[in-house]
């Protein structure tokens, strides 16, 4: 059975071009720096962002774990959103590996953290203290429901802290839907920041990597990082082949996953029992009121028998996620099988 996979944009699989492509790619030992595709890759992700230059990863996790530990040193403190998938989804990599503190301020409901509190939380200089470093921003913000920053938050942020010496990375794992949402081009959202990642295996359809992005000296000590952490490929230009598909031609059509997105929150909103939040780009957020006598799990149990794959993120809430493999018929089927599984 061919589901309406709604989980994720992280399910999405190659294109058919994409798969043309890895067959084609030319390659090389990318540890000896002689993979022509992935320096390629790197080249136009660099481009794309507006830095110097780019590393490509295996994953957004080892993107933004090199990063921070890149920027930091052992007793470091880095400022994180409570809500930031840094924060929660991975592993605790940056005080595990990297011996970085991290300090948690609240996310606001659109994701940013507030000027106000950054500040609080910048150290004095004094030995009681670790040292402020780095601040993370997420954008668009995965918890906080695929909300996106402005460019002119994210300026005033690195403003801000490159005015008291620290740095700024992004995690911009769907930062290219972030710039859909506001019709920008995306420098605009990386350029103030010293260093981004994105990944090319969500919405842009790749299966593998995501890239991160920096100066020349920043991207040398994250390479570095990154044979540590066993992140040194060979052929990897397979896998970049399609990174550059993603890069070029799939970054141009997420705002159509957003308008799906909207109509499928607008469909949803009709059938009673589910309170449906206004998507802001990618991602449907619902919860099942009362009235309803199932829980989030039987109501997925009983749309998977009708196709459909939700996501559940609580006992009564779904994230259902748009992405290119999901067409307006899909977004139709999905509604309906909602329609019915609430009965
Ligand atoms: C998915 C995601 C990551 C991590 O990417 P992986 O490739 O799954 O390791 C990091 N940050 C955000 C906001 C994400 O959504």
């Amino acid at each position: 059975m061919e589901y309406i996979d709604l989980r994720s944009d992280t399910v999405t699989k190659p294109t058919p071009e994409m798969r043309e492509a890895m067959a084609k790619a030319e390659v090389g030992d990318d540890v000896y720096g002689e993979d022509p595709t992935v320096n390629r890759l790197q080249a136009l992700a660099a481009e794309k962002t507006g830095k110097e230059a780019g590393l490509f990863v295996s994953s957004g996790t080892m993107g933004n774990l090199a990063a921070v530990l890149a920027h930091c040193g052992r007793g470091d403190e880095v400022i994180v959103g409570n809500k930031a998938h840094t924060f929660l989804f991975e592993a605790g990599g940056v005080s595990a590996l990297g011996g970085v503190h991290s300090c948690q301020l609240p996310n606001r409901p659109d994701g940013s953290l507030a000027l106000e509190d950054v500040e609080a939380a910048i150290r004095p200089d004094d030995p009681h203290d670790p040292i402020s470093r780095l601040i993370c921003l997420e954008n668009t913000h995965n918890r906080c429901g695929g909300t996106f920053q402005t460019p002119e938050y994210t300026g005033q942020v690195a403003e801000f802290a490159h005015e008291r010496g620290l740095a700024v990375h992004l995690d911009g794992a769907r930062v290219f839907n972030a710039s859909a949402a506001q019709g920008i081009d995306v420098k605009k959202l990386t350029g103030p920041a010293d260093s981004v990642m994105f990944c090319l295996s969500k919405g842009l359809c790749a299966p593998v990597g995501s890239v991160l992005c920096g100066s020349q000296e920043f991207i040398k000590k994250a390479h570095r990082i990154r044979k540590m952490l066993g992140g040194g490929m060979r052929q990897a230009g397979i896998l970049a082949a399609a990174g550059i598909i993603a890069l070029e031609k799939m970054t141009l059509r997420l705002a159509e996953d957003h308008a799906r997105a909207k109509n499928l929150a607008d469909g949803l909103r009709q059938i009673p029992g589910l309170e449906v939040g206004e998507p802001a780009t990618n991602m449907v957020f619902l919860s099942v009121g009362e009235s309803v006598p199932y829980s989030a799990q039987e109501l997925a149990a009983r749309l998977k028998g009708n196709g459909v794959l939700a996501g559940v993120t609580g006992s009564r809430q779904f994230r259902l996620v748009l992405h290119y493999w999901i067409d307006d018929a899909g977004v139709e089927a999905a509604i309906k099988a909602f329609g019915e599984a609430v009965r």
